[in-house]
């Protein structure tokens, strides 16, 4: 049996733990709760638990949630590859996109959006051909080409921590995923403010929020039985 309000006391004490360590306040942090795949019941017991914050990775996931739930406080994230012929379901019903990493989606969002949508742009940090996001030598021109597209505002970077129990790998990964989001922030343009920072899951949030996170994804803590 899953039990989320066990699941959701037991996180928020290791949450609590973390940022009192850093001496960062709670409202610093936004938990973005990732709801894919998981049911409409589950979910809502999470939104009860003080949840408003959901993640979906495929637009069909998205919209069914979005009718089940019915909740106008509720704010919607979407992660994951977003395909292009995809982009007209669901750009005009969500708050955050967290995978902009290529211009043909840019370009497509462009045209679908009535208004400005907020995008982390998704960077492989680490390099490795299996993952998804713009390669770190290709950020700055991606980011000077997004200005070629209005409805475009970039609010930060995204990225995933490679599989691995090496917490110095994953805390390289995650602290040159800062360096290069300050280096855009300093660019000062104005469609790219680029102040916040969406990394750590379940199984590395804790060393995100020591390299100055700002947006976690968290799963499968929630759910577990
Ligand atoms: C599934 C997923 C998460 C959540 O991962 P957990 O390990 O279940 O916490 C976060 N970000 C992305 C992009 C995901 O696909």
């Amino acid at each position: 049996m899953i039990n989320i309000k066990d699941n959701v006391l037991q996180f928020e004490e290791e949450l609590n733990y973390s940022l009192n360590k850093e001496k960062r306040k709670k409202t610093s942090v936004k938990v973005v709760a990732v709801t894919k795949n998981r049911s409409v019941q589950l979910t809502k017991e999470l939104v009860q638990q003080g949840f408003y914050h959901l993640a979906e990775n495929r637009p069909e996931g998205l919209l069914e949630k979005q009718n089940e739930l019915n909740n106008e406080t509720i704010i919607w994230h979407f992660i994951g590859n977003l395909q292009t012929r995809k982009v007209k379901k669901i750009i005009n019903e969500i708050d955050f996109l967290h995978s902009l990493d290529r211009l043909s989606l840019a370009k497509e969002i462009n045209k679908r959006a009535e208004d400005s949508v907020r995008c982390f742009v998704q960077v492989n940090v680490s390099g490795e051909d299996s993952k998804s996001g713009i390669h770190p030598d290709q950020l700055e021109e991606f980011i000077l080409q997004l200005g070629d597209y209005p409805k475009i505002s970039i609010v930060g970077l995204m990225t995933m921590a490679p599989l691995t129990d090496d917490e110095n790998r994953i805390r390289t990964v995650f602290s040159t995923l800062r360096i290069f989001q300050e280096e855009i922030a300093k660019k000062n343009l104005p469609y790219a403010p680029c102040t916040e920072l969406s990394m750590g899951m379940s199984g590395d949030y804790q060393i995100a929020i020591e390299e100055g996170a700002t947006y976690i994804r968290i799963g499968s803590l929630f759910f577990q039985d």
